[in-house]
């Protein structure tokens, strides 16, 4: 460490640490980033293997209709032109996602967008829902039955390991539903994956800015107490506090990846299993993120996972429990004021990437303008 004293303590060098620390240098301010993972880059981390780079905590597509947002990861890196168009196995049958023309084409032989949407009214009207109370009735209503039976139901369940009448409609409002020939899975205005991998890409972002790897926030605290004035910290908030008021809810993942001497295994990079016998929800096959040529390739099974304390929490599992102790926490952060909790894990959230730097942006705002006035008060 090159001094005691920092303006901004990072706890984190995923996306959101690495957009704040590269808001401080603009600033004019230092940081020190740390991170117990003994790489950058957090969840969005990509590693070569047989010259591709693989995303080893889980596919990441970086998608946006905010033009800002979108300049801003072009200044860090070159975006390809990926589109994401993922494929739907149910026990050997394949079908076109998101649900569009080619798929209702495919499962009921229809052509026309007003055939397709006769199908599904006459199954919505078979299930007889007016306000969906849970995600099975949302489905019904949005899609009806087949879709709902082929294409959600095992996905979903064996995703979040509940029954789909015990989950929230929510969750289901993320996939589109349009009736023309379109298997573009996001609505987006920009899409693509940063040429060369997201490692590198971060790694601009922290260009100049101090990381120190392998090393907790606890383990740091203790051997160098009140480094900085302000802290941030991108890891789970009921963690940071020893869980003193209880514990929050995740879903884990388990990824188990393999390299392959062929050079095209599945001819896409995603597909979704969606049945219920399958054990993993999806096969990521890394090359076709970046049209790659290697002879070889690599695949990752990710498999759903029930989290226990000590695993990697993936996503947040937002019912109203978690809801009410995660506000409580926050509570008690914002009576302290020291700490800014940011990111999926600190602010408990399901973030895209593009709405992780919005989040991360407002972040750099509000403790930035914190830390010059703390600056200026100590001249
Ligand atoms: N989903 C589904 N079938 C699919 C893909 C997704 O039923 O083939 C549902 C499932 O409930 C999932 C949600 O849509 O949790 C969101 O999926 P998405 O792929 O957008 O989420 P990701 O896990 O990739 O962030």
């Amino acid at each position: 460490m090159e001094s005691s004293r920092y303006d901004v303590l990072i706890v984190g060098a995923g996306l959101t640490g690495a957009v704040i620390a590269y808001r401080a240098r603009e600033a004019g301010l230092r940081a020190l980033v740390i991170d117990k993972r003994p790489h950058i880059a957090g969840n969005v981390y990509t590693e070569e293997v047989e010259g591709i780079n693989v995303h080893r905590y889980g596919a990441h597509i970086f998608h946006t209709s905010d033009r800002p947002t979108w300049e801003f990861v072009n200044r860090f890196a070159e975006f390809n032109g990926y589109v994401n168009s993922p494929i739907a196995n149910y026990h050997g049958e394949i079908y076109n996602l998101p649900f569009n023309m080619n798929t209702f084409s495919k499962m009921w032989g229809v052509a026309t967008p007003d055939e397709a949407r006769a199908k599904i009214e006459e199954q919505r009207a078979a299930a007889n829902i007016d306000e969906p109370q849970n995600l099975e009735e949302q489905a019904l209503k949005l899609v009806g039955r087949d879709i709902f039976e082929k294409l959600i139901k095992g996905y979903t369940e064996k995703q979040w390991g509940r029954d789909c009448t015990e989950l929230p409609a929510s969750i289901i409002k993320r996939l589109p539903c349009r009736f023309i020939y379109d298997n573009n899975y996001f609505n987006d205005r920009f899409q693509g994956i940063p040429v060369g991998g997201y490692t590198k890409l971060v790694q601009r972002m922290l260009a100049g800015t101090e990381v120190l790897l392998d090393t907790t926030y606890r383990d740091f605290e203790a051997e160098h107490p009140d480094t900085a004035a302000q802290v941030v910290y991108c890891g789970p908030i009921d963690e940071f506090y020893g869980y003193d008021l209880g514990q929050l809810e995740y879903r884990s993942l388990r990824f188990e990846t393999e390299v392959l001497d062929t050079p095209n295994y599945q001819g896409v990079a995603v597909v979704n299993y969606t049945d219920r016998e399958t054990p993993w929800t999806r096969i990521i096959e890394h090359k076709h993120f970046e049209f790659g040529t290697q002879e070889r390739t690599v695949v990752t099974r990710e498999y759903p996972a029930d989290w226990h304390p000590g695993d990697e929490p993936y996503y947040a599992v937002t019912d109203d429990r978690n809801r009410a102790l995660y506000e409580k926490y926050l509570a008690r952060a914002n009576e302290q004021g020291k700490v800014v909790f940011a990111g999926r894990l600190g602010e408990y959230r399901y973030y895209d990437m593009d709405k992780a730097i919005i989040a991360a942006q407002k972040v750099a705002d509000h403790v930035f303008a914190r830390a010059v006035a703390l600056k200026d008060d100590a001249k």
